[in-house]
């Protein structure tokens, strides 16, 4: 991707929709807050944090956002990564976020939940205020941990609703850990409450795991679903209930799920192509040394889109967001430069 595109894509308003506070943290601010906590988990140097998120599998990675998650100790550690993560969205030319919140990780780590709320909602205003970038949460469980904290996160989720900036619950980790079958009652209850759901799922394991979280929990959105070309029902079927995927290239093949097993190309805009909703994200952009743009460049260079394709994956991203019907009007209409003509294709190269 050209200069001319890439400034071209800063311009266009986007939603990033797939973002983990915890994830989200660079080596640089790792390595303050070691300092601050006296420098644990071996944590030692600025090297020693960069070495941290040099990993090749999944496994590796879950270690990384484990260790980069209690590195949040404190409530005002948390305040710091919502400043800093919406400098980052505003500096992609993001206008609005969705950004999953660990609350699995602090009743892992046995802490009272509420000042660690208070920080980031008292954060989050104040970032919406400097930048202009709406946000809202996610309230995140971890699978490996199983179906009864993400019952208390519901319970979060539901009491914390009324301010408007909770919108759903999601479930990340392992999936060959946990069936989604025991998270359902947790999600049905949930969607009682008109919370959205998501689920990462496709990530780790192939087809069964996405089957099972479309028949247990039904999920309005799925964090990556990548492995769901291997099984063409499936496609139909995602397809047929309108859910959306959330793509984020870069995670793939940093944790190493990507590419799979065979010779298939990157199959996101084989999904667009068959009328699945997509839009893109950075995922852990701290941890994978990512940004927004960065994903948008590897799908134009590697994923066979063009930038017209880009530009409608951006656009697209609103109507896969969570905010009611007339928020998402309003956002997709905001004024969208046309893309650089600059390859002599009239941005129509793939189609
Ligand atoms: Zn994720």
């Amino acid at each position: 991707m050209d200069t001319a595109e890439r400034d071209w894509l800063r311009a266009l308003p986007k939603a990033e929709l797939h973002l983990h506070l915890e994830g989200s943290l660079s080596p640089d601010t790792l390595w303050a807050l070691a300092r601050r906590h006296g420098q644990p988990f071996g944590l030692t140097s600025l090297d020693a944090c960069r070495a941290l998120y040099c990993f090749h599998d999944f496994p590796g990675f879950i270690h990384a956002i484990k260790t980069a998650s209690q590195l949040l100790r404190d409530p005002a550690d948390y305040a710091e990564a919502v400043a800093a993560l919406a400098a980052y969205l505003h500096a992609q030319g993001v206008v609005y976020s969705e950004v999953f919140f660990s609350v699995g990780i602090l009743l892992w780590r046995g802490v009272a939940i509420e000042p660690y709320w208070e920080a980031i909602e008292a954060a989050r205003l104040a970032a919406e205020h400097a930048t202009g970038v709406r946000l809202r949460w996610l309230l995140d469980a971890v699978r490996q941990f199983g179906s009864e904290p993400l019952q208390q996160i519901v319970d979060w989720a539901v009491r914390w609703q009324p301010g408007g900036a909770v919108i759903g619950i999601g479930i990340g980790g392992d999936e060959s850990q946990r069936s989604a079958a025991e998270f359902a009652p947790a999600y049905a209850r949930a969607r009682a409450h008109g919370l959205h759901t998501t689920v990462h799922a496709g990530e780790t394991a192939g087809p069964a795991s996405l089957w099972d979280a479309l028949r247990h929990l039904a999920p309005e959105r799925i964090g990556h679903g990548l492995r769901a070309f291997e099984d063409e029902k499936l496609v139909d079927e995602l397809a047929a209930r309108g859910v959306a995927l959330d793509v984020c290239p870069t995670s793939n093949l940093k944790t190493g799920v990507w590419p799979a097993a065979g010779a298939a190309p990157y199959p996101a805009l084989g999904y667009r192509n068959r009328g699945l909703r997509l839009s893109v994200s950075s995922d852990d952009p701290g941890i994978f040394a990512t940004t927004l743009l960065d994903e948008f460049a590897w799908l134009r260079a590697h994923g066979g889109f063009s930038a017209t394709a880009l530009a409608g994956l951006v656009s697209g991203s609103f109507a896969c967001s969570f905010l009611p019907e007339a928020d998402r009007t309003a956002l997709a209409l905001l004024p969208t430069p046309a893309p650089p003509d600059t390859r002599g294709d009239g941005g129509m190269a793939v189609e």
